[in-house]
């Protein structure tokens, strides 16, 4: 019987619980969310001197940070040639180095913080789902030399053997700087490192809104209201992802909620896990609609993606993604499927991440759009340096974000796009 459960769940140490102490009345700085992004911002906070309250809806990592493929990826969503047309070279090489900084920051904290989770720098393949999209990964090399002066090696398909077990693909692109991390070990272990460096945690908080005071005294700039008490406090992080617009009014129709869907098979024998992923790094397709899948550490294939929509039964998402596995990977067609799960992540129709400081004073960073294992994790860390006034990086700041249509709890458009990029991958 399939586990309608995270794998990541079941293969980590019972969590630490963030219950039962009363919420303060003041502090320096409440983060709002318990992820990667809280969980690094509270941490760098925290190291730093200051008086952090970390509130909690549910528990920490409850939502995408436990959830999803534990990619630790050293890029972005788009490549490096679409976002120069995007945003030009400059700003394009800015944001790309960052990812590539974003990967490193997730080793240092894992090495620094004694943090247990599987950590490896495996280094990620993107596969070409196309013969155009290898001609692609040409141009692409080329221009992460030129622009941010980044190696990749490319491997065409008569040797793409040599990093995924299958014919299916068109080439390769390896990324060594990417890695793996098993997820709810890591941002449980951040938050743990955060509270060893003095922050607060409550875990099943709420809240309901931020309101900024005027003309208060000793900087108190705003008061957080939850279901447990009002905290006032100098800064808020708002690090609540795809549910930011319910806190920061202004992102309602900006940011909006995506599912995705995961399977894990049982593990397989040493040696077909060797013959289909040799490496043991973490690979993604170049569709619209792409595959992420790696090993887990105990060669579980855990595949994830796919067409996959939102309201159909979790059978047919099931069917889904293991068709999509079988299909690259023939030999698992009998492979027993161990765990389903899904997770939500925070989308903006710019596939693009946004962090910064709204004209209210609160800061926000979210919407990374499948990266956030490392991004998250760094633009927390970045964000937490502004409010302290310390030196950050940040190219994902005043970006504009374009609008999306009305609607209530589910963004139901999500599916409509999915079958849209659906066309687009079956056209080329
Ligand atoms: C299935 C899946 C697979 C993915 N695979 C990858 C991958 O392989 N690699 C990668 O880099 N990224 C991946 N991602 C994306 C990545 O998981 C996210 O980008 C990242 O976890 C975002 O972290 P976060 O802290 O910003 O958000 P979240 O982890 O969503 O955390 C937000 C937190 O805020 C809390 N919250 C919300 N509202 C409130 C409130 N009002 N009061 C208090 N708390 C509140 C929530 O309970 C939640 O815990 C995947 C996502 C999913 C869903």
């Amino acid at each position: 019987m399939i586990k309608h459960t995270p794998l990541w769940w079941e293969t980590a140490p019972q969590p630490k619980s963030y219950t039962g102490n009363p919420l303060p009345t003041q502090t320096d700085v409440v983060v709002v969310g318990g992820g990667f992004t809280g969980t690094s911002a509270a941490l760098q906070l925290a190291k730093k001197g200051a008086n952090v309250t970390l509130l909690e809806a549910k528990t920490i990592g409850y939502e995408a940070s436990s959830r999803n493929g534990g990619q630790a990826l050293s890029c972005l969503h788009y490549t490096l040639t679409e976002i120069v047309e995007q945003h030009g070279k400059t700003l394009a090489g800015e944001m790309f180095l960052a990812a590539v900084e974003a990967a490193n920051t997730v080793e240092r904290i894992v090495k620094e913080e004694n943090v247990e989770c599987d950590y490896t720098r495996c280094g990620s393949v993107e596969a070409a789902s196309k013969p155009a999209h290898f001609e692609r990964f040409k141009r692409e090399q080329e221009l992460l030399k030129e622009v941010a002066n980044f190696d990749v090696q490319i491997i065409p398909k008569s040797e793409q053997r040599s990093e995924l077990g299958t014919d299916a693909y068109h080439g390769v692109m390896v990324n060594p700087r990417g890695g793996s991390v098993q997820p709810a070990k890591f941002v449980r272990g951040m938050a743990e490192a955060a509270v060893r460096a003095g922050a607060h945690i409550h875990e099943g908080v709420r809240v309901q809104n931020i309101e900024r005071v005027q003309g208060s005294m000793d900087g108190i700039k705003f008061k957080v209201h939850t279901e447990a008490g009002v905290i006032e406090a100098k800064d808020v992080i708002v690090a609540a992802n795809a549910w930011v617009g319910k806190l920061i009014p202004q992102f309602r129709l900006k940011v909006f909620p995506g599912e995705s869907y995961v399977i894990a098979t049982e593990p397989l024998n040493d040696e077909l896990a060797q013959t289909l992923i040799p490496h043991n790094r973490v690979a993604y397709d170049t569709r619209h609609i792409l595959a992420y899948y790696r090993l887990s550490p105990e060669k579980r294939m855990t595949w994830g993606g796919e067409l996959t929509l939102r309201g159909v039964s979790p059978q047919r998402n099931i069917n889904a993604l293991q068709k999509g596995m079988v299909k690259i990977f023939p030999e698992l067609v009998n492979t027993k499927l161990d765990y389903f799960w899904n997770g939500t992540l925070a989308l903006t129709l710019d596939e693009t991440a946004h962090a910064g400081q709204t004209s209210d004073g609160i800061w926000y960073s979210m919407a990374y759009v499948g990266h956030g294992v490392t991004l998250a994790t760094y633009l927390g860390q970045q964000m937490a340096n502004e409010v302290l006034g310390l030196s950050s990086n940040n190219p994902f700041a005043n970006l504009n974000i374009p609008f999306i249509p009305p609607y209530r709890e589910n963004a139901w458009f999500v599916n409509v796009g999915k079958l849209w990029y659906r066309v687009l991958d079956m056209l080329g």
